[in-house]
């Protein structure tokens, strides 16, 4: 008799501009997996702040409301959504504002540990409603999901990473959009850096280098490493027989 398989918990980090986010969401499709984007719960925090009035540099009022955050994170990969207070804020979290200010909320401590605890219990939802999890952000791998299956530190090299968001914010890489960009990488990675480990691997973490990897191939690297730890074949890429590209 064929045992069903063994719930998959996928970590993965890595800084802004990595590809950690589309190539989760796309691992998570493939695989039937739920998808968790922890960054948009971050997001989602800073966003509701503004909402309420709440002063970022006020910690206690922060950590209050990441507590009392209506927060409803829908992990389907085909179509993740969050929402607060019944209101979807899929486009509103991802505008300059909050991505400028959300490091000010993601280096609460009192808020990490209350996310932290929110992301535990939606890992254990997903493992049981679906069958397991790719959950990604700065610190999936060393804290929230340490013990997961699998453990990927997502890295590109800077100029990369401005190049890819630049690209997705203004829709090109030229000089003017490479600046604009800085802040939303470089500036926030350092800011973000003080809370989480996601610059280096930590030990028992695989690092994967998609500087030179397109989206397709980094979604197949990371099927490859899912399939080498789990040591299920039927994951990796080379069980895959997609057609002759002719
Ligand atoms: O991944 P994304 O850019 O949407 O993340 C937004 C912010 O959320 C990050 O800049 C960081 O401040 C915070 N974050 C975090 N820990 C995570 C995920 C995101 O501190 N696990």
């Amino acid at each position: 008799m064929i045992s069903p398989p063994k719930p998959l918990v996928i970590a993965i980090d890595g800084p802004s501009g990595s590809g950690k986010s589309s190539v989760s969401r796309a691992v998570a499709q493939r695989l039937g997996l739920a998808y968790l984007d922890t960054g948009a719960m971050y997001r989602a925090l800073t966003w509701w702040c503004a909402q309420q009035g709440v002063d970022l540099e006020d910690l206690d009022a922060v950590a209050q409301a990441a507590k009392d955050l209506p927060l409803r994170m829908e992990t389907d990969p085909r179509s993740p959504s969050i929402q607060v207070a019944g209101v979807v804020i899929d486009e509103a979290i991802r505008t300059t504002e909050i991505s400028a200010s959300v490091s000010k909320v993601a280096t609460n401590l009192a808020v990490r540990a209350e996310l932290c605890r929110r992301q535990q219990a939606l890992i254990t939802e997903s493992v049981e409603a679906r069958g397991g999890v790719v959950a990604e952000g700065r610190d999936i791998t060393t804290v929230v999901a340490p013990d997961a299956d699998v453990r990927i530190l997502m890295v590109a090299h800077q100029d990369a990473r401005l190049a890819r968001r630049a690209k997705e914010l203004h829709g090109e890489a030229g000089h003017e959009a490479m600046s604009a960009t800085h802040d939303q990488i470089v500036r926030r990675d350092k800011d973000d850096s003080t809370v989480s480990q996601f610059m280096e691997a930590a030990p028992g973490v695989t690092s994967l280098d998609t500087t030179d990897l397109n989206f397709e191939q980094s979604v197949e690297a990371v099927l490859d490493l899912v399939a080498a730890h789990t040591g299920r074949e039927d994951l990796g890429s080379r069980s895959r027989t997609e057609p002759d590209q002719k």
